[in-house]
């Protein structure tokens, strides 16, 4: 695919109001300043596909672009802001895990994480939930930019290891778009999700 065409369709307040279950769906997730914004920003080589550094605690929506016809990526909404009060998480928490267990036309789930601060206890409870329904996993490392070459490998490689516990279907990579690292792995990932 040419994703270099994606486009904004709508966004949804919620699982409720999201468009039709057809198609293929790809969703992105990760913790509120994970880079989730800027990755596909450069993913789609566009500069403002998705809006970077939105207000903590602002209610998120949930957003849909279409790559072509009734293949889609789904901006949901970032996780694990400090400020948000308790039960307003319970409920985003809640609503993501509904999404990946009764999502028909979801073919995979990508979870962003800072390359320096990985599988905080959300992360942990999404790639639990995407593994329950068989869902394929792509884990990125974003931000990679932020470690030396040497330090990078070793976090990869101690993440690549600690996944193994969650069992399915998870691949690692490191991404930044700062450096435009692993983009083009995304890519295939998407393209193989997607069946092109
Ligand atoms: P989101 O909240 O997950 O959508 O995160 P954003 O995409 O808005 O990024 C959060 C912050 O991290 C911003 O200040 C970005 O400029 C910064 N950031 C995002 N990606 C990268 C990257 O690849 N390298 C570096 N160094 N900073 C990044």
């Amino acid at each position: 695919h040419n994703y270099n065409v994606t486009h904004f369709v709508t966004s949804a307040p919620d699982i409720r109001h999201l468009p039709a279950d057809s198609g293929i769906e790809v969703a992105f997730a990760g913790r509120s300043n994970a880079g989730k914004s800027s990755a596909l920003n450069t993913l789609t080589n566009q500069k403002s596909l998705a809006r970077t550094s939105k207000t903590p605690g602002r209610t998120q929506l949930i957003n849909l672009f279409e790559v072509t016809d009734g293949v889609r990526l789904v901006d949901l909404p970032g996780y694990g802001y400090a400020e948000v009060p308790e039960e307003m998480k319970r409920k985003w928490q809640k609503a993501l895990g509904e999404y990946l267990q009764k999502r028909a036309c979801l073919q995979g789930l990508v979870v962003l994480m800072d390359i320096r601060h990985p599988l905080k206890d959300l992360d942990q409870q999404m790639i639990e939930w995407a593994v329950d329904v068989d869902l394929p996993v792509l884990i990125l490392l974003t931000k990679s930019d932020k470690l030396a070459s040497g330090a990078r490998k070793a976090q990869l490689n101690a993440v690549r290891e600690a996944v193994l516990a969650f069992g399915g279907d998870i691949q690692v990579e490191a991404f930044s778009s700062l450096k435009k690292e692993g983009v083009d792995k995304v890519r295939q990932k998407l393209d193989l999700w997607f069946n092109t």
